[in-house]
């Protein structure tokens, strides 16, 4: 009887989600300096392996802040892979996060579109797949907490991170990578996979804010979330061009530091993968709040456009704005977000899911194939500045995606997006 006992402990232990938490922290407010609060999860018990099969299913909070677009949060695993939970969502006077879950495929959509308390379940602004990848779970957890501004300070009240059998994953149709070339594109030509860059309509359709010549803190701004998302063969990936340098020794001074880039271009042929390096634009470490860390250059420019006789009149230009590139969310093909040019994406794209590249490291951006990278209106820079004295009225917004054309991609022509915009605060 006892054997019994024992072993029916053991199993129900490896089936059954197991949670673990952290509770009643005070969270500090910014003090101009920006300070990242570590939150530790001490998890212990789980099986030594996590990935597709058991591993890392959700986060859940419960935290009161008078301004919730004030924080960012991340998960660090303890092997120190680190991803956005979420990022500065709320908007301008959005208030607390009240059990609000998050999973890979939550059912009440992307984070950065819901709004405050964000009660429910929802995909974060990251992505969970990547703490999946084989390491240990066993150990701390970090829970990593930024307040990008001053005044209102906040209170986490819980924060519990559930381990199970429905595992954060990237659904893959059929399991391209760079390992398993066989279940990649592959018809035994030599085949070049290029990416192919395009905006998601909907996150700027969704979320764009302008604000009066007479606002304090964003005088004239027209904030305005952009995603740019990989529907080509092949990852976009860059790399600096650090010869010469010595990387760890001694560890290199970040401030004002501009590399050189390749771009790394990927062909598959008889199940075969090879690769060029070609030169392309440049990369450089941005230290504004929320972001600190490496900015390629240049990366899209947005402007205010009107039609006059059918000719193009621009009328606001904004300094071209620079992106970390890295894969924060999946098309997805049971989501709104994911439809391009009336066209629904989701991994029936040919080598969905090709190229890892889960955050903001120096050595290695990229967007996966079937990835898209975000960045929400409530960053810092991500706004076109509008002119003095410009009429209100009906405008057309463009956003063009590498605008110098420094990239090399499958096809140009779909980099350019537009939408009509209202002005009416200025
Ligand atoms: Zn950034």
């Amino acid at each position: 009887m006892s054997v019994y006992v024992f072993f029916s402990l053991i199993i129900s232990s490896t089936i059954n989600a197991q949670t673990f938490t952290a509770k009643n922290v005070e969270l500090y407010d910014n003090f101009r300096e920006v300070f990242t609060q570590e939150i530790p999860v001490e998890v212990s018990g789980l099986p030594i392996n996590i990935d597709g099969i058991f591993g890392l299913e959700s986060v859940e909070i419960t935290l009161h802040h008078n301004r919730t677009s004030d924080l960012k949060i991340q998960l660090q695993a303890p092997d120190g892979t680190t991803s956005w939970v979420t990022n500065r969502n709320g908007g301008l006077i959005g208030k607390n996060y009240i059990a609000t879950k998050f999973s890979q495929f939550g059912k009440d959509g992307i984070i950065n579109t819901a709004k405050n308390p964000f009660t429910g379940n929802f995909i974060p602004d990251g992505q969970f797949a990547y703490f999946n990848n084989n390491q240990n779970p066993n150990g701390t957890w970090k829970v990593l907490i930024e307040d990008l501004k001053p005044e209102e300070k906040g209170f986490l009240d819980e924060v519990q991170i559930t381990f199970g059998k429905n595992p954060a994953i990237i659904k893959k149709r059929n399991i391209c990578s760079f390992a398993t070339p066989e279940f990649c594109l592959n018809n035994g030509k030599n085949i070049e996979l290029l990416p192919d860059l395009v905006i998601v309509p909907n996150f700027t359709k969704t979320q764009f804010q302008e604000f009066s010549n007479d606002d304090e803190h964003f005088h004239s701004q027209l904030k305005i979330s952009v995603a740019i998302a990989n529907i080509g063969l092949g990852p976009l990936e860059v790399f600096p061009d650090t010869l010469g340098m010595k990387i760890n020794k001694p560890a290199f001074d970040k401030s004002d530091k501009r590399f050189p880039l390749f771009q790394k271009i990927y062909s598959l042929k008889d199940k075969n993968f090879s690769s060029v390096n070609k030169k392309s634009g440049t990369i450089y470490y941005e230290k504004l709040p929320g972001h600190e860390h490496y900015h390629v250059d240049d990366w899209i420019e947005m402007r205010l456009v009107k039609f006059e006789k059918n000719k193009k009149i621009i009328v606001a230009k904004g300094a071209k704005v620079s992106y970390c590139l890295f894969t924060n969310g999946m098309l997805y093909e049971k989501d709104k977000n994911s439809i391009i040019d009336n066209k629904q994406y989701g991994n029936d794209l040919k080598n969905y899911g090709l190229g890892d590249y889960p955050s903001c490291e120096l050595m290695k951006q990229g967007i996966a194939v079937g990835g898209y990278d975000y960045y929400g209106l409530m960053y810092e820079g991500q706004f076109l500045q509008l002119p003095k004295y410009m009429k209100n009225g009906d405008y057309i917004l463009e956003i063009e995606i590498d605008p110098d054309h420094k990239y090399y991609e499958s096809n140009r022509k779909n980099n350019l997006f537009s939408m009509p915009i209202k002005i009416e605060k200025q």
